[in-house]
C-alpha cells in the first residue's frame, strides 16, 4: 500500500458585518472572512492538504480567485471536488487533522457541528476528521482580529 501525507495552509482577512463560514458551518460572529468564495479557511487548508498528498497542485490552480464562477461560492463544493479528483486518481482518505487559528469566537463549541458537515464530503467518518482551535495569545494579525488562519494535514492511501 501506497500512502502519503499532505500539508494545507490558508488565511484570510476577517472584517466587520460579513458573514462568517468555517469548517462548513455559519459562525454566529460579528466579523466574517473576506474572499473571492465563501472565504472558509478551514476547507481551504483542507483542500490544499489533500491536494498535496496528491500531488495535484493547489486550490488556487483548480478554482482560480478571479474566476467568476467561482464567486461566493460554498466551499464545501470545493472539497466535495477535491475528494473526487483524489478517488479519480485512486486515492482514499485516511484522515485530516487541522488547527484553526482564530482569536474571536469561540470555536470549540461548533466543532462537532463541522465535522458532521466536514466528513461526509470526504466521504470518510467523522472520526477520521480532527479539528482543534487555538488563539495567537493576542500576538500579531489573529491577535488584533484582523484575520483567521488554518493549517491541515491529510493522509492518503492507494492500494
Ligand atoms: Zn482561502
Amino acid at each position: 500500500m501506497k500512502i502519503r501525507v499532505g500539508l494545507g495552509y490558508d488565511v484570510h482577512v476577517l472584517e466587520e458585518g460579513r458573514d462568517f463560514f468555517l469548517g462548513g458551518i455559519k459562525l454566529p460572529a460579528t466579523k466574517g472572512a473576506v474572499g473571492h468564495s465563501d472565504a472558509d479557511v478551514l476547507i481551504h487548508a483542507i483542500c490544499d492538504a489533500l491536494l498535496g498528498a496528491a500531488n495535484l497542485r493547489d486550490i488556487g490552480f483548480h478554482f482560480a480567485n478571479d474566476d467568476e464562477r467561482w464567486k461566493g461560492m460554498d466551499s464545501k463544493y470545493f472539497l466535495k471536488e477535491v475528494t473526487s479528483m483524489l478517488s479519480e486518481k485512486g486515492w482514499h482518505i485516511q484522515n485530516v487533522d487541522c488547527t484553526i487559528v482564530l482569536e474571536q469566537p469561540k470555536v470549540n463549541p461548533f466543532i462537532d457541528e463541522m465535522k458532521k458537515a466536514l466528513a461526509p464530503l470526504m466521504n470518510i467518518p467523522e472520526d477520521d476528521v480532527s479539528i482543534k482551535a487555538t488563539t495567537s495569545e493576542r500576538l500579531g494579525f489573529v491577535g488584533r482580529q484582523e484575520g483567521v488562519n488554518a493549517y491541515a494535514v491529510a493522509l492518503i492511501s492507494k492500494a
